[in-house]
């Protein structure tokens, strides 16, 4: 509903509603019935009790740190995240007191090693961005619940139309609504899943803060919803066909998709999620030369950072989505400087691989 604030009967309802004596809409910073709609249901498909938007997945990140953390806890991340979210964790909550250990792997043993009593949250993406390695939820969550901690995870490239962390034991779930969640690169927003408890506390770090979801996303979010898991095992249908032709192809050095039965983690993949998802990412012979001349190539492909589009989207994350990393901890987390990353699109998948065929062969 495209309002900003609510209309009362009385006085009386006004003071009661406001001082939370009695229930009802009072101002879209915080209360808005399309949100609401939105939150209920993203709750329903992650199988957890509720859920509060955000006006971003940065946002929704930002909204879980600062609205739950104080000064002096700890946090344990893995290296491989999102870049903007490696530049939130390491550059603004030690501004806050907030420090982080990096885990390199994602062996249970390395995480119960980084934990302190200060631990608050254990927090990781699986499959990460842009390797796709798989993460065992429920490894790191046994690990999490013995110490005491909470796990969260970023659910960004699965969905819960294939993969379902709190089934595993996750305690909170993060989403960049702008991704798959939405599906046609048309809006920002994000999301918190989590207990009732959790998003009670962060309601109302949200009343005073503002990070909030414009109502008309929510709706366009809502509409995404409708079509998420057709879409979902589409891209992933897409994406298996496009990682099986790339992994034979003689200007392709290796390919990182968790549907291959060469990738590390294929056994686990399987069992966690429905489908293997679709993101592919893979090396071009060259480096950073060959890696843009191939991106600039294509036709069909956008090149953009963006990823989760009906759209087919090419990256070179070294050089975007990587690029205000230190070239050492980029190293550290395996993103080499031919690596191209595609998020596979709707479209018939003999186009996009003629497309990419095309673009490979002329390097
Ligand atoms: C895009 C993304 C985010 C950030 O979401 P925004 O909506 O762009 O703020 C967080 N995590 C992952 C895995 C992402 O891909």
């Amino acid at each position: 509903m495209a309002t900003s604030s609510f209309v009362f009967e009385s006085a009386a309802q006004a003071a009661a509603v406001f001082g939370g004596d009695a229930d009802g809409l009072v101002y879209s910073r915080f209360t808005n019935p399309t949100v609401q709609v939105f939150e209920k249901r993203l709750a329903a498909l992650e199988q957890m009790q509720s859920c509060i938007a955000a006006a971003s997945g940065m946002a929704a990140i930002n909204l879980l740190f600062m609205g739950t953390m104080r000064s002096g806890e700890h946090l344990v991340c893995t290296r491989n995240m999102f870049g903007s979210t490696v530049n939130q964790v390491k550059n603004l909550l030690p501004r806050f007191g907030i420090e982080t250990s990096w885990a390199n792997s994602f062996e249970p043993d390395e995480w119960a090693g980084l934990i302190n009593n200060k631990t608050r949250y254990l927090y990781l993406e699986t499959p990460t961005n842009p390797l796709t390695e798989v993460a065992d939820i429920k490894a790191i969550a046994d690990v999490a619940h013995a110490a005491g901690v909470k796990l969260v995870v970023d659910n960004c490239f699965c969905t819960p139309a294939l993969q379902k962390p709190a089934l595993f034991g996750a305690d909170v779930v993060i989403h960049s609504a702008t991704k798959y969640l939405d599906g046609q690169g048309r809006c920002v927003g994000g999301a918190v899943v989590g207990s009732e408890e959790l998003i009670e506390e962060l309601t109302s770090y949200m009343r005073s803060v503002g990070p909030c979801m414009s109502p008309f996303n929510a709706w366009v979010f809502l509409k995404g919803l409708e079509t998420l898991s057709l879409r979902m095992h589409q891209h992933s249908r897409n994406a298996s066909v496009l990682a099986d032709w790339l992994e034979s192809h003689p200007a392709v050095s290796q390919v990182h998709y968790p549907g291959l039965s060469i990738h590390p983690q294929y056994a686990l993949a399987k069992q966690q999620q429905k489908a293997a998802g679709g993101i592919v990412s893979f090396e071009i012979k060259g480096g950073t030369e060959a890696a843009w001349r191939t991106i600039d190539r294509t036709k069909l492909c956008s090149i953009t950072a963006n990823l989760g589009d009906s759209r087919t989207t090419i990256t070179h994350n070294a050089t975007t989505t990587h690029g205000r990393i230190s070239a050492e901890d980029r190293q550290a987390s395996g993103i080499t400087d031919g690596l191209v990353r595609v998020s596979v699109g709707l479209e018939d998948v003999d186009d996009i691989q003629q497309d990419l065929d095309e673009a490979l062969s002329a390097s």
